[in-house]
């Protein structure tokens, strides 16, 4: 437990919270501020950063669990879809520096939006990025 994580405190019950789920793994919740109706957090009970600080094998035992959990979660609130955004680090929007998924139920005309300023993939700088990051993914296998 980190000592002023809000998550860290929410996970041992210091502070209340809206429980959808617990393991010994991972707590859902409600979300304290929704930006869609049936707005729920999934985080893992012990503190990890970010997806960059967490061990692949409580990663897998966090991501098994989320199926289920939005599947739930877009029935009650009778939506077709949902996102499952996880914001990595403080310049992605991660407010709370301890790792969760947001599972945000979607439907048609509900009003919310991710800004999404889609640019052109250009040939030349395309084949550069694409051969420095495949470097970078075989350095770290
Ligand atoms: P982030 O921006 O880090 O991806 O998202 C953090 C989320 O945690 C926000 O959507 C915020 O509303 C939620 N949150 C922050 N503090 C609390 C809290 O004390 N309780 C609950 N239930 N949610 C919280
Ligand atoms: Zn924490």
């Amino acid at each position: 437990m980190k000592e002023d994580c809000i998550f860290c405190k929410i996970a041992a019950g210091e502070i209340p919270c809206f429980k959808v789920y617990e393991d010994d793994l991972v707590l859902s919740f409600l979300d304290i501020g929704p930006v869609v109706a049936g707005h729920t957090l999934v985080i893992p009970k012990r503190h990890y950063r970010n997806l960059l600080d967490v061990p692949a094998e409580a990663l897998s035992g966090i991501s098994r669990r989320l199926p289920m959990l939005a599947r739930a979660v877009i029935s009650v609130v009778q939506a077709p879809a949902c996102h499952l955004l996880l914001n990595n680090g403080v310049e992605a929007m991660q407010s709370v520096q301890h790792l969760h998924y947001h599972i945000l139920p979607r439907r048609q005309g509900d009003g919310f939006g991710v800004p999404w300023p889609a640019g052109r993939l250009e040939a030349t700088t395309a084949r550069q990025m694409a051969a420095e990051i495949a470097a970078a993914v075989a350095k770290a296998h």
